[in-house]
């Protein structure tokens, strides 16, 4: 069939709106309608050539919609069913999947950026040229050709546009919380960065019952909207020493749990000393391919925190994606919240200018309006 995707053919480009060639799915694939699809900072990365893929390619990786077509041996959806896209289809049988961390998955995570689908293949093409995938799911695209175990059923009562946020920036803040951090009630948690997925660690933090929810931010949009979610304390790094600051709201012990959702050295180094002896620190923001993180040695050892990276929320995407939709639709995790902005697909550069001026919680490109919302 043919479908109109975003292309990005040279890092630093604009993505271009073309029409491609998109197969059938094959015996464990599923054919998408895309309703609607966050822009996440993966995406930008990947435009801008700091996480590498093959091009050309398709990006987009926090996406949902409606099931087109299931191949021969896909029982878990049928066409109608409405999905969300886990950008990290777990085999379920390597050690990882089955020690219940598949976000780990021995199989797809080496592949993740290989730019094809789980058996090396591409089912877009542009002509006589192979178009690449990424993340397994390139939904800046009316429609996508996904692996079954990347279409996580959800219920049809919650709007596509919440479903595709959830998808990828809310699993992934709200999992450094819950599943990494596993925050207690009474818990003090710094979080650094207020885009979509520090609000959704805020989130996290307050329905763990967390006592202090201090959030880092230097726009101010970003912090008053930190508040708006439930921080209690917002803080400007480019006036306030955040460490002391820090120190100051929690009887000079520093935060139990340090959230990075930011992924620069800078922050990572502040983020040990901003916590407390015992606490954790985990990292969500990925940095630069050379950066390193430099902690002081001795202190390390007799201070006994935990610095700990999270992938994808260390999510079981499967359940916990359907689980995070039944708080919002139990009104207790506003995602739709999130969105600052809305674009057609003909608009998807601008996300990025927005994103880049600091604009935006999340953009959100929507396909089809109707589902969407
Ligand atoms: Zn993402
Ligand atoms: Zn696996």
């Amino acid at each position: 069939m043919h479908v109109t995707a975003a292309v990005l053919e040279k890092y630093g480009d604009p993505l271009r709106l073309r029409e491609l060639e998109l197969d059938a799915p094959g015996p464990r694939e599923v054919l998408v309608r895309i309703a609607a699809t966050g822009v996440c900072a993966s995406d930008a990365h990947t435009r801008s050539g700091r996480i590498p893929s093959p091009l050309p390619v398709v990006l987009g990786h926090e996406g949902a919609g409606v099931v087109v077509a299931t191949g021969a041996e896909v029982t878990h959806v049928e066409p109608g069913d409405h999905v969300a896209l886990s950008w990290m289809p777990s085999c379920g049988r390597c050690r990882h999947c089955e020690g219940g961390r598949p976000v780990l998955c021995a199989v797809s995570a080496p592949a993740l950026l290989r730019g094809t689908l789980m058996d090396g293949s591409v089912r877009m093409h542009d002509g006589d040229r192979d178009v690449h995938h990424y993340s397994f799911l390139s939904t800046f695209a009316d429609h996508a050709v996904v692996p079954a175990a990347s279409a996580i059923k959800i219920r049809d009562d919650v709007p596509l546009a919440v479903a595709a946020l959830v998808g990828c920036g809310v699993l992934t803040g709200y999992g450094a919380v819950v599943n990494r951090a596993k925050v207690a009630p009474g818990s003090s948690v710094l979080i650094y960065g207020a885009g979509g997925v520090g609000l959704s660690a805020v989130m996290a933090a307050c329905n763990s019952g967390a006592l202090q929810v201090i959030v880092v931010d230097p726009q101010p949009d970003k912090r008053d909207g930190a508040a708006a979610f439930g921080a209690t304390h917002v803080i400007d790094p480019s006036t306030q020493s955040v460490v002391q600051a820090v120190r100051a709201m929690t009887d000079g012990l520093g935060a139990d749990v340090t959230i990075d959702a930011v992924g620069s050295e800078g922050v990572q180094a502040e983020a040990f000393d901003a916590t407390a002896t015992g606490g954790t620190i985990v990292c969500v923001g990925v940095p630069g391919p050379d950066a390193s993180i430099a902690v002081p040695g001795a202190r390390f050892v007799r201070e006994e925190k935990y610095l700990t990276g999270s992938l994808y929320g260390s999510s079981r995407p499967g359940q916990d994606i359907p689980a995070l939709l039944n708080l919002f639709a139990a009104g207790r995790l506003p995602v739709d919240k999130l969105v600052s902005q809305t674009y057609p697909l003909e608009r998807i550069n601008d996300t990025f200018d927005d994103m880049h001026a600091g604009r935006l919680r999340r953009g959100v490109v929507v396909l089809d309006e109707a589902a969407a919302w």
